[in-house]
């Protein structure tokens, strides 16, 4: 049996952003009709080592069992290195016999996908007239989120903030001419949230970047960054009005420091938190009403990757 192994340029060309979308809708449709086992993924972190080894399983039983297994090393230096902080691989194998199928580059696969999920949310819960979009953070994810997030919504312009304005200048002098609308650089994270109707956060921040009185009525937020229970990226007091959403509870509560927060300062329980799963098969409403702000909490699921590997072996003609 042959053994496909695909790197990052392979990985981009054969997983379409907006085909990743529908096969995101279509993996988290599973999770939640039961068809997926996932643990909640392990942390190690080697004394002296700026970041962690992390290690993400799934197996989905039907239509076709799958064995889908990740393997990621987060280094917080790459990027003064040129590289982005997430690498390793993702191991996709027959679900029955665990004969390996292919072998496929971590930092690709986890770049599109998550970028897509956070697009499937922003379709499924951002008001239908939303224009202006705020991209918070200038790395890997924000470049993937500005390539996602205006698949779903006629966006008429694009925000970036940075850790500084110099950053944010440097990003869109980086990212402009091929931006999917005018892009431009906001002097503050304040004043870039202040004016959006859908807000990204993709920052490596571990204390909070985005206050609640920021957020306008009506917006839609995906905090993507943070996902260590000491680590928050978000006010936790966002918790206390919005229609929540995540991928899955279970990793909110183990993994969402803001989340953590939030639920032991009484501001809201796992409960009141759907999963997306829930809202694409219909069984949790999102937004009622225009000046509802909603929220989805992105920590990154095993079941996300075995479907994009499983996708992109297929393009490449693997047996999948
Ligand atoms: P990068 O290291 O490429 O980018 C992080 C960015 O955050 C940098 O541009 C950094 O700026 C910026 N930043 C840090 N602090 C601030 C701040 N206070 N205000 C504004 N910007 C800030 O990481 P990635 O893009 O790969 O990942 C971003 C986050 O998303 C990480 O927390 C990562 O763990 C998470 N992630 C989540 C996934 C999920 O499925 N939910 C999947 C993959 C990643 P500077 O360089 O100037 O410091």
């Amino acid at each position: 049996m042959s053994l496909l192994i695909l790197d990052s340029d392979q990985v981009e060309r054969l997983l379409p952003m907006r085909d990743c979308i529908r096969v995101m809708e279509q993996a988290l449709a599973d999770l939640e009709r039961g068809a997926v086992t996932q643990p909640l993924r392990s942390f190690s972190i080697p004394p002296g080592v700026n970041g962690a080894t992390v290690w993400m399983s799934a197996h989905r039983s039907a239509p076709k069992p799958m064995f889908g297994t990740k393997l990621l090393f987060v280094l917080g230096d790459n990027p003064s290195r040129g590289l982005d902080s997430h690498q390793g691989q993702v191991i996709l194998a027959d679900g029955e016999t665990g004969q390996i199928r292919a072998l496929l580059d971590a930092s690709a696969v986890t770049g599109i996908r998550t970028a897509a999920v956070s697009a499937l949310a922003t379709r499924l819960l951002a008001r239908e007239d939303a224009r202006v979009l705020a991209i918070i953070g200038t790395g890997v994810q924000a470049r993937k989120h500005l390539e996602s997030i205006p698949l779903v919504r006629p966006f008429t312009s694009v925000l970036i903030a940075g850790h500084t304005p110099d950053r944010a200048r440097q990003f869109v002098d980086d990212v402009g001419a091929t931006a999917p609308c005018p892009i431009a650089a906001a002097d503050t994270v304040e004043s870039a949230v202040r004016a959006a109707d859908v807000v990204v956060t993709v920052t490596d921040s571990h204390t909070p970047i985005l206050f609640r009185e920021w957020l306008r009525p009506g917006t839609h937020l995906n905090a993507v960054g943070a996902s260590r229970p000491m680590h928050w990226e978000i006010d936790p007091r966002i918790y206390a009005d919005v229609v929540a959403f995540c991928d899955r509870r279970e990793s909110l509560q183990g993994e969402a420091g803001d989340f953590r927060q939030a639920a032991q300062a009484g501001i809201t329980t796992l409960d009141a938190v759907g999963e997306l799963g829930e809202l694409i098969v219909g069984k949790r409403k999102g937004r009622t009403s225009t000046d509802q702000i909603t929220l989805f909490r992105s920590l990154g699921l095993a079941v996300e990757d075995l479907a994009a590997a499983e996708f992109i072996v297929a393009g490449a003609g693997g047996s999948g």
